[in-house]
């Protein structure tokens, strides 16, 4: 079993000379690629993709500024994560292919655990535990179809201010929060008192050019918001707000369940807005017998839809939230 070296668990990613570094954190089995931008002494900024390795929008925004950014009058310490899960990304899967775990559940994670386990550990103690800031950028993957949001977790009156006016940099998202949830890289953060923001982009197994655009817009902003960059206060674009109160409601997976197997014919679009009780699909067996209706549980717009039209009992087809 590898563990993580010494040399990467101790490493201080922020007293880095002023300019461009690459640095790997980790092995070749459990391990990422990082570049880290030091400045003159201010925040500590750290963004990843591919917590999923099925999720393409953060790593093709991040190697976009890695390629390009060469900031004159940066405070503080910037670092960027292309592809965090990259046995995962390596398989296009949501998850990594040895231990089939989920790494958006499994933080902490554990020093001597799984592969997932130990690269959660290694995220959380090598470079969560010197950030100041935090963004994870996430998407539909393949199998879901997401009208963008940004969003936070916890009510500590501490850090969710700080957590609501990062969020509120990315204006093209609307912005969903809700309470603690155990075992996301927001948890780790949360546990650190780390304000810390999530992003959700399209997906659907793509990149969309406004998704780009959108989170290129919001990290400009928010490096001004925090503090790394000097510049006029930005102007945002008034942002719908939505606050679960109850941890189910965030749970994706587990909203109009596809009744049986068959074939998904959607009847709304994402963005729609749906009174309770309408219809949002219909789901036709696949060898014979009328199609079964899915109807809207709640009133609101639709922000999520199954992206294969192939369906089992039990997937999740249609989220919809008041906003
Ligand atoms: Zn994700």
């Amino acid at each position: 079993m590898t563990t993580p070296s010494a040399g990467s668990a101790t490493f201080d990613w922020t007293a880095l000379p002023p300019g461009l570094h690459q640095r790997r954190f980790g092995d070749e089995e459990v391990g990422f690629e990082a570049w880290i931008w030091q400045g003159q002494p201010g925040p500590a900024l750290v963004v990843n993709g591919a917590t999923h390795g099925d999720e393409y929008e953060g790593p093709t925004l991040l190697r976009h500024w890695v390629g390009s950014w060469q900031p004159d009058d940066l405070r503080g310490t910037v670092l960027f994560i292309p592809v965090l899960n990259e046995g995962a990304f390596a398989a296009t899967a949501r998850c990594h292919p040895v231990d089939g775990t989920d790494l958006a559940r499994t933080f902490p994670g554990r020093v001597d655990g799984t592969v997932t386990e130990r690269l959660a550990h290694l995220f959380d103690s090598a470079v969560l535990a010197r950030a100041t800031h935090y963004i994870d950028l996430h998407s539909g993957g393949h199998a879901l179809a997401l009208y963008p949001w940004v969003g936070y977790i916890g009510d500590d009156p501490n850090v969710a201010p700080i957590q609501r006016a990062m969020a509120a940099c990315f204006d093209q998202f609307w912005c969903w929060s809700g309470p603690f949830l155990p075992g996301r890289s927001m948890s780790a953060a949360f546990a650190r008192q780390i304000p810390a923001i999530y992003v959700e982009c399209f997906g659907a197994g793509g990149v969309r050019k406004q998704d780009l655009a959108a989170l290129d817009r919001g990290l400009r902003h928010l490096f001004n918001e925090i503090g790394c960059l000097d510049g006029p206060a930005p102007t945002l674009a008034p942002q719908p707000h939505y606050q679960s109160t109850e941890a189910e409601e965030t749970h994706l997976q587990v909203h109009h369940p596809a009744p049986h197997a068959g074939t998904l014919e959607p009847k709304v679009d994402l963005g729609d807005r749906v009174d309770g009780g309408s219809q949002l699909g219909l789901i036709w067996p696949t060898h014979d017998g009328p199609p079964t209706p899915v109807w809207a549980e709640t009133e609101g717009t639709v922000v999520l839809r199954r992206h294969p039209r192939s369906v089992q009992a039990g997937d999740s087809l249609f989220v919809v939230v008041p906003i």
